[in-house]
């Protein structure tokens, strides 16, 4: 990938959790080991079940969580220690979207004041007439009429307040948005549109996306390439459609055999039912490859040695000690 706007280079989050009055703290692996590049323009999907390191992942990119080691390299510059100063004049090219709408606005602030803010920020040279015009604009680019300025987040539905925590994060016209599952508390019906509007605001301002979601069918429709994490582990990369199409880990496959149906209450105990058993502990991970204890291919040596992610067509990345067996001579399986 030429010039890639965001590399991670074996990105570690893990957290000491006590266990117990007496008894050491362990860590929790919530994000083991990440390489990845995300090119500019580039959408790429977080998908995994809850508990697999998704929004640690997202997080950690942002510098809202800090890494235990490895790297967060941002057009060339390794920012995973970079200081809150620091950091600072980059917020403004990344910004993010979270889950529930309503509560990630301030319930104090009008509509107009929520999306002014990161103009006050990082814009501070712009006048008032200058930043009601910006917040304006973009409220009317995100399906909003420009008269909601004076009202408040109560006073809108799920899909709508979705728009307007949209309209704060592009008004700046950041180089990323992470979107952190920003359609799994709407209802289908509205979650097509959001999906439709952030493809649109891809085509017209040329952002990367990052978007988190146990819901394979949602980023099918938006994303170019897909990371699928298990346990904190990346187990396969793939161009969307060849994931899709012909998933190479046992756990993509497991993840596809559960979509889609169209209620986000029901979806991730789908997950659990078509994978089958329950997600091990990230603070005991089975040894060997992590997906052992869920996996149908699973064989012995599969509890001794971690599999490696390797390349393969020079397309796809897959973490499988059994992939490509049925290519090579005397391979079965
Ligand atoms: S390495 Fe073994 S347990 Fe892991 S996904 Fe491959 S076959 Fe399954």
């Amino acid at each position: 990938m030429k010039d890639p706007l965001l590399s991670l280079r074996g990105l570690r989050v893990w957290f000491k959790v006590g266990d117990g009055l007496f008894r050491r703290k362990r860590d929790l692996r919530a994000v083991d080991g990440v390489d990845l590049e995300l090119g500019v323009g580039e959408a790429l999907g977080i998908v995994g079940e809850s508990g697999c390191g998704k929004s640690t992942l997202a997080r950690a990119i942002l510098r809202l969580l800090p890494a235990t080691s490895g790297q967060v390299v941002w057009l060339g510059r390794a920012i995973e220690a970079e200081s809150v100063a620091g950091m600072r004049p980059l917020r403004r090219d990344m910004q993010i979207i979270f889950q529930d709408p309503l509560a990630s606005l301030d319930p104090r602030l009008t509509v107009g004041e929520i999306v002014a803010e990161p103009l006050r920020v990082h814009a501070p040279q712009m006048s008032a007439a200058e930043r009601r015009s910006a917040v304006t604009q973009m409220l009317q680019r995100v399906g909003l009429p420009a008269d909601v300025i004076n009202r408040y987040p109560h006073e809108f539905s799920g899909g709508q307040c979705q728009r307007i925590g949209i309209a704060r994060a592009m008004v700046l016209r950041p180089k990323l948005l992470v979107c952190d599952e920003p359609v799994s508390a709407l209802d289908v019906s509205i979650q097509a549109q959001i999906v439709n509007l952030l493809q649109d605001l891809k085509r017209d301002f040329g952002m990367s996306i990052l978007f988190v979601s146990h819901n394979l069918a949602v980023v099918r429709n938006l994303c170019d390439r897909v990371i699928v994490l298990y346990l904190g582990k990346p187990v396969e990369i793939a161009p969307t459609r060849l994931l899709y199409e012909a998933p190479a880990h046992p756990y993509t496959r497991g993840l596809l055999d559960a979509v889609p149906i169209p209620d986000p209450e029901l979806q991730p105990q789908r997950l659990g039912t078509a994978l089958g058993g329950e997600l091990p502990s990230p603070l005991a991970p089975p040894s060997g490859c992590v997906f052992r204890t869920r996996c149908p291919k699973a064989i012995p040596g599969c509890a001794r040695q971690e599999p490696q992610m390797k390349t393969f067509a020079g397309l796809r990345q897959v973490a499988c000690l059994r992939h490509g067996e049925d290519e090579r001579p005397g391979g079965g399986g």
